[in-house]
C-alpha cells in the first residue's frame, strides 16, 4: 500500500533533474530517480539516497522500463551542445526511443507525463520574442539536428500519444536555465564562464558576444514544471518556461567578470555552426496557465551559482582536472 503520490523522473541525477528530485521529496511524494549517468552523476542526489521515499536505478530509457508510478516527468538527455555532439545517435535515440518508451509506460499504468522540451524547438528563431505558436527555423541535417529534431520528434510523439490514447500529456519548453549542480565541464555558457572567470583563466566569447539568451535560474524552472504538472487534463501545452529578461553574451561574461572579482580576459573564439541569434521566451501562456512567473534576477542567481562553483573548486582534485583539460 502507498499513501504518497509515486513520481518517476528520469534523467533524475542531472542538473535539472536533482533539483527536482529533491523539490518533489520535499513535498512528500516518493521519488524514482532514472538515470544512466552519461552526464548526470550520483554525487548531485547523494543528500537523497538515505530518504525513505528516494529511489535511484542506473538505467537508459532508450530500454522499455517496467515500473508502477502516478507521474513521470521525462528529462533523460544530455542538454549541452558538447555533450548531445558527442553521440548524435545516441542522442536521438534518447529523444525518441526514450519518449516512446516512457510513453508506453504512462499508458499501461495511467500515469500523467511532463516532457522537458526545449527553446531549441525554435531553432534560430526568426520571430522575436518566441511564442508557442512559432513553428521555427531549424536546420534538419546540422550538428544541431540531433538534438533539435530529436526534441521535436518527442513533441511530435506526445501529441500523436494524446490524440490516439487520450494521455494526460504536458509539454514544456525549457529556455537556458542555470544554477547549482550544472556540469563544470558540459561547455554551456553560465558554467564555462564562472569555471573560466574563478580559475583566472581567459573567456571565451564565441562569435562577437552580440548574440542573446535569457537564463532562468534553476529553482523557478522547477517551480514551473511542478505547476504545469498540476494542471488539469485539458492543459498539455506546449508551454514556455524561461526567464523573458534577455542579455548578450558579452554582457553575462561582464557580470560574471564583476561577480567574482576576476582578473580574466575577455578572448573571443569562433561561432559554432547554427548558433542561434536572439532567444527570448514570450511566457504569457505560463502566466496565465500556470500563473508562474520567474522571480530570480540574473544577478541574484549568478551569485548562487558561483558560490556552488566555488566550493567545488575548492575540491583541489577537480581543480587539477579541469586545469589539465584546459592545458
Ligand atoms: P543534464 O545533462 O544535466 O541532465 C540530463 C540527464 O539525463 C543526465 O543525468 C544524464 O545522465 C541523463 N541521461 C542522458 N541520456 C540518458 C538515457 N538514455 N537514459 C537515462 N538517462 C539519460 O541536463 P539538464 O540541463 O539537467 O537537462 C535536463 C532536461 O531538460 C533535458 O531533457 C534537456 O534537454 C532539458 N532542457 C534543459 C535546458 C537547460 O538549460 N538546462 C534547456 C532546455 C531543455
Ligand atoms: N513500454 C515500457 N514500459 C511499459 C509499457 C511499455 O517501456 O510499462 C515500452 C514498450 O516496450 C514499447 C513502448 O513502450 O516499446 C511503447 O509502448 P506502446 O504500448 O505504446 O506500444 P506497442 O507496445 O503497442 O508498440
Ligand atoms: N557560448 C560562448 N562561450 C562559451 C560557451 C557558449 O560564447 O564558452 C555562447 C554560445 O555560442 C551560445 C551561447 O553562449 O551563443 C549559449 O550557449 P550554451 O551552450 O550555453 O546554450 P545554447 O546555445 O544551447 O543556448
Amino acid at each position: 500500500m502507498h499513501l504518497e503520490k509515486r513520481i518517476l523522473v528520469t534523467g533524475g541525477a542531472g542538473f535539472l533533474g536533482s533539483h527536482l528530485c529533491a523539490r518533489l521529496i520535499a513535498e512528500g511524494a516518493q521519488v524514482l530517480c532514472v538515470d544512466n549517468f552519461f552526464t548526470g552523476a550520483r554525487r548531485n542526489v547523494e543528500p537523497l539516497l538515505d530518504h525513505k521515499h528516494f529511489e535511484l536505478i542506473r538505467h537508459d530509457v532508450t530500454f522499455p522500463l517496467f515500473v508502477e508510478v502516478d507521474e513521470i516527468y521525462n528529462l533523460a538527455c544530455p542538454a549541452s551542445p558538447v555533450h548531445y555532439q558527442h553521440d548524435p545517435v545516441q542522442t536521438i535515440k534518447t529523444s525518441v526511443h526514450g519518449a516512446i518508451n516512457m510513453l508506453g509506460l504512462a499508458k499501461r499504468v495511467n500515469a500523467k507525463i511532463l516532457q522537458a522540451s526545449t527553446s531549441e524547438v525554435y531553432g534560430d528563431p526568426s520571430v522575436h520574442p518566441q511564442t508557442e505558436d512559432y513553428w521555427g527555423n531549424v536546420n534538419p541535417i546540422g550538428l544541431r539536428s540531433c538534438y533539435d529534431e530529436g526534441k521535436r520528434c518527442a513533441e511530435s510523439l506526445f501529441f500523436a500519444y494524446r490524440h490516439q490514447r487520450n494521455l494526460g500529456i504536458k509539454v514544456a519548453r525549457i529556455f537556458n536555465t542555470y544554477g547549482p549542480r550544472m556540469h563544470p565541464n558540459d561547455g554551456r555558457v553560465v558554467s564555462n564562464f564562472i569555471v573560466q572567470a574563478l580559475l583566472g583563466r581567459d573567456i571565451t566569447i564565441y562569435g562577437e558576444g552580440s548574440q542573446t539568451r535569457s537564463f532562468c535560474y534553476v529553482d523557478d524552472l522547477v517551480d514551473g514544471l511542478i505547476r504545469l504538472m498540476g494542471t488539469s487534463h485539458d492543459v498539455t501545452g506546449p508551454v514556455n518556461i524561461g526567464n523573458p529578461d534577455e542579455f548578450s553574451i558579452l554582457e553575462l561574461a561582464s557580470t560574471v567578470i564583476t561577480l567574482t572579482g576576476s582578473s580574466s580576459k575577455i578572448v573571443n573564439r569562433p561561432l559554432p555552426q547554427d548558433d542561434p541569434r536572439q532567444r527570448r521566451p514570450d511566457i504569457s501562456k505560463a502566466k496565465e496557465e500556470l500563473s508562474w512567473t520567474p522571480r530570480t534576477k540574473l544577478k541574484e542567481g549568478l551569485i548562487q551559482t558561483i558560490a556552488y562553483f566555488e566550493q567545488l573548486l575548492s575540491d583541489q582534485g577537480l581543480r587539477a582536472t579541469l586545469n589539465a583539460d584546459s592545458a
